[in-house]
């Protein structure tokens, strides 16, 4: 099949299988015309960059990130494509030692989410993206996709004290709340906590409600 053969052995010859296209890509930007679809900005040739297979309206198609967006906003596809060995399913394929390790990726998630907490109004209810994290009150470790309450605590700076978020179970918020130096009013919480909560289905953080219960304000 290695030139135009002609009708009578395109009877015989099994159709074009569909090419394969891995969900995930990790490779050397090819061209430096796309842009990152978390940043918006130009990805230039040559820098790693990840594209997410997904359905649009032309059909399959990569969307493309800068890996270290990606890592920062869509850690779990970074995860999976890790998983994956995305870097091998690229045109030009890498090796594992042309990306960066999936640990140096998580810390900048960690870091980024930081960011954003400090830059959030508290409290609010979030699902926990990994289970890495402990509530702050009780020291357990918080299953990935749990709701956690993340509310302030004073934290003495030298001679300034600043408020840092903390992550705490919904059942020991209202200890938490009885903690001197938290920065979360108990008065209003309930309210605050829905004004800012987004991101949660209802139900869920219905039932996370229910789990910090009575606060006597
Ligand atoms: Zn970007």
């Amino acid at each position: 099949m290695t030139d135009d053969t002609g009708a009578a052995d395109a009877q015989t010859s099994e159709p074009e299988p569909e090419e394969e296209l891995a969900p995930y890509v990790i490779e050397g930007a090819r061209s430096g015309r796309a842009k990152c679809k978390t940043c918006r900005k130009v990805i230039p040739k040559g820098d790693l960059r990840i594209g997410v297979l997904v359905e649009g309206p032309y059909g399959l198609g990569y969307m493309w990130h800068h890996l270290n967006c990606a890592a920062k906003r869509l850690t779990s596809h970074v995860e999976e494509a890790y998983e994956q060995r995305a870097w091998e399913a690229a045109k030009v394929p890498l090796t594992a030692d042309e990306v960066p390790d999936l640990e140096s990726l998580r810390k900048l998630a960690e870091e980024a989410d930081k960011n954003r907490k400090e830059r959030r109004e508290l409290p609010y209810a979030e699902l926990a993206p990994t289970g890495r994290a402990r509530c702050k009150h009780s020291g357990e470790l918080i299953e990935k996709g749990a709701v956690r309450i993340v509310l302030g605590r004073e934290i003495e700076f030298g001679r300034q004290t600043r408020t840092t978020p903390i992550n705490v179970l919904p059942e020991h918020v209202a200890e938490e709340l009885n903690n001197p130096e938290c920065a979360t009013p108990a008065e209003g919480f309930v309210d605050a906590l829905r004004a800012n909560t987004k991101d949660v289905d209802t139900e869920v953080f219905e039932r996370a409600i229910e789990k910090i219960g009575d606060l006597g304000a």
